[in-house]
């Protein structure tokens, strides 16, 4: 079914979920950052390499001349705005474009380049004289498919003869017809179907294999088992190369399966930090009570853009309600909106279109808004079982140390209980939260 329609499916609340839905949401908010993000993410760690054979040089390059691309690939490349290979790409595509070729797994946060990476390496792969499939990516979601589709297409904007199939749902194939392009992307299940059952691809053929979101790939049903199925159908040769934004042992476990005698590439997340974060909190009597306060604040500070974050869809619909006849220019964030509308609302917010986002706990998971510098826990941050959730309130409110602008964090507490998960996130950053009083706000200025 289509996102928009499972979304529907879905609970009211993002506190109750079920695991198939939060399986859902791992490719939702994959897609959504893809959407939305239209730069490099900042990040200044150093690329750990761990190469196949220890002995031979490690190559890495600071320029794409120096990767001695087709001219009509470098010139792709200076079109999509590129100036110099990323952090990961420096020394990912040397490794990508080597001869022989070798295998690779690569980990790096969503946005630093390696869907560009690889996009790169398959292009530069293909012989356009030969009219058959050589290159295979896949994706977890058709959506995602897609998006790879397109840096194909603006990347290869100068090499015309280098053409994209894809093997997604709805792209129907005559049995016992072939395949005549080069590239092919697609999800597990129709690709394997196209190789397998009917025959449209030979897989003997293949010269690189690309498994993109190996995270979020093995998330979803049956799409582990189908991605190891067919890799087996490729030649002993062919390039293997795996992609996954995290690392948990079970993207490794799969990972290993998938890609024989690999290079690996991890580029560690930007650690974030609350050093340069103002924490307070105000005690209020109930969801009223917060709102006045919020209100207060609203009245006493200038706030540039907030983020306000509910912890159900039903409170963070009210409030906005509740804002919106207060004046305030507001978006609201929901769970139920396609991605694409989703990624609509962040791209105004950031716009400055809206000064306030109001939004749940799961829409709003990795999106970063850097001109946002009040955050506002309307509800505090708990994990599915009710627990105090540390990782998320770092995430809503942290920043990254290099760019640690000050920022300032609000927490609305209403209940014992809330105040509990309050001293209890206090505690695990040992940063003190301050207790904020909306009738007196000068110490917050
Ligand atoms: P990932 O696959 O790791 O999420 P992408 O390859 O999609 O990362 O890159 C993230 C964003 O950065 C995209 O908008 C992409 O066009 C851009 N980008 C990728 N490589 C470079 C580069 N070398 N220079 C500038 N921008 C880049």
């Amino acid at each position: 079914i289509p996102y928009a329609e499972a979304r529907e499916t879905s609970k009211a609340t993002d506190g109750d979920k079920s695991d198939e839905e939060e399986k859902e949401d791992r490719a939702a908010q994959s897609l959504l950052n893809k959407l939305i993000r239209n730069s490099l993410v900042n990040n200044t760690n150093q690329v750990e390499v761990l190469q196949r054979d220890p002995n031979s040089p490690l190559y890495s390059v600071k320029t794409f001349e120096e990767l001695r691309l087709k001219p009509q690939l470098l010139q792709g490349v200076y079109g999509m705005g590129f100036n110099r290979p990323s952090k990961i790409q420096e020394t990912a595509l040397p490794m990508m474009l080597a001869e022989p070729p070798q295998n690779l797994i690569a980990q790096s946060q969503s946005g630093t380049g390696k869907t560009a990476a690889f996009v790169l390496a398959m292009l530069s792969h293909v012989n356009p004289a030969n009219k058959w499939p050589q290159c295979l990516c896949i994706s977890p979601t058709y959506e995602l498919a897609l998006q790879t589709g397109k840096v194909v297409e603006q990347m290869g904007k100068f090499y015309p003869e280098v053409k994209l199939a894809y093997a997604i749902r709805g792209n129907r194939i005559e049995g016992g017809s072939k395949i005549q392009e080069q590239i092919v992307i697609g999800t597990p299940g129709t690709m394997s179907d196209w190789l397998a059952k009917k025959k449209v691809i030979d897989p003997k053929k293949i010269q690189v294999f690309v498994l993109d979101e190996a995270d979020v790939m093995i998330a979803m049903q049956g799409h582990q088992d189908q991605s190891i199925r067919i890799q087996r159908k490729l030649p002993k040769d062919c390039q293997m190369l795996l992609f996954s934004a995290t690392f948990e042992d079970s993207v490794w476990q799969f990972a290993e399966r998938i890609v024989p005698d690999p290079n690996i590439i991890r580029l560690k997340r930007e650690e974030e930090t609350l050093d340069t974060i103002k924490q307070y909190y105000v005690l209020c009597k109930s969801k009223q009570d917060k709102f006045d306060a919020l209100c207060n604040i609203y009245g006493a500070i200038t706030i540039a853009q907030a983020m306000i974050f509910c912890h159900t869809r039903r409170t963070a619909a009210w409030l906005a309600g509740r804002m919106a006849a207060e004046g305030h220019q507001v978006a609201l964030l929901s769970g139920e909106l396609a991605v694409e509308q989703r990624a609509a609302i962040i791209e105004r917010f950031r716009e400055g279109k809206e000064k306030v986002l109001i939004t749940t706990n799961v829409c709003a998971r990795g999106i970063d808004v850097e001109q946002v510098s009040v955050v506002i826990n309307f509800d505090l941050p708990l994990d599915k079982d009710g627990n105090p959730d540390n990782e998320t309130y770092l995430h809503r409110i942290g920043r990254t140390g290099r760019f640690g602008k000050r920022g300032l964090a609000i927490n609305m507490v209403d209940s014992e209980e809330s105040m509990a998960v309050l001293r209890a996130i206090e505690e695990h950053f040992s940063k003190k939260i301050v207790k904020l009083d909306t009738e007196d706000l000068d110490e917050i200025e």
